[in-house]
């Protein structure tokens, strides 16, 4: 079933989009699946199931976190994580700078941003971002690198509402591209997208699809 999903799932995508396997509450059975059909990056939102995975799973998967991080937590992910998505304060980006200097080890990460209209989901507001990036501080961080941003869209069947969400993202990420040239090369990830809006999101510049259901099946929390 697997295997047979992500080969659909790949007619849909555009070659130049990354598709991160998001396999959060599915087995390593699961995850073996999809690695043998070919797929290499996998998300997962909680820390101990990822570091859980990762000591028994192939080690040429890229990881990456795409759920809430809490400070205390960022220890565990630094030896091996390849991509932090949801980075929501300067403080978590500091604590993970701070913690990835212990393994002189450079992280990336992607700034979370708030585009839905549910206060539920975290992130920075596109003011609190701009004002963050202008600054400066984040250019000392020796340890981090923000290679772009993460969003995630309204639950709702509106696509309108969604595509609004999506394509506003998308130029906040341009813009800031425009302000910090020296910096536009290495920031280049837009997440944006899961199993019910890839599509829309893809449409609107997405570069990083994060997709678990439409891969793996519903969930059993
Ligand atoms: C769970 C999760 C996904 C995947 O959701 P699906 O609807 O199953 O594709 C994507 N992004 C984040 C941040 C998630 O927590």
């Amino acid at each position: 079933m697997i295997t047979q999903n992500l080969k659909q799932l790949r007619h849909a995508i555009p070659e130049q989009v990354r598709l991160v396997c998001v396999s959060k509450f599915h087995s390593e059975e699961a995850i073996l699946e999809a690695y043998n059909a070919g797929e290499k990056i996998f998300g997962e939102s909680k820390v101990q199931e990822l570091v859980a995975k990762q000591e028994k799973l192939p080690k040429d998967i890229e990881w990456h976190f795409i759920g809430h991080l809490q400070t205390n937590k960022i220890k565990f992910l630094i030896p091996f994580i390849n991509l932090i998505h949801g980075v929501d304060t300067p403080k978590l980006l500091l604590e993970i700078n701070n913690q990835a200097a212990k393994h002189q080890r450079v992280i990336d990460c992607l700034l979370q941003v708030h585009i839905a209209s549910e206060d539920t989901k975290f992130g920075f507001s596109e003011h609190e971002l701009l004002d963050f990036l202008r600054s400066d501080t984040w250019k000392s961080l020796q340890f981090v690198n923000i290679r772009g941003l993460m969003g995630m869209a309204t639950f709702t069947n509106d696509e309108l509402q969604v595509r609004k969400e999506f394509s506003g993202l998308k130029i906040l990420f341009e813009k800031i591209k425009t302000e910090f040239p020296n910096h536009s090369q290495q920031f280049n990830v837009l997440s944006m997208g899961m199993s019910d809006d890839y599509k829309l999101a893809i449409e609107e510049g997405s570069t990083m699809v994060r997709i678990g259901s439409r891969i793996f099946g519903n969930r059993n929390y």
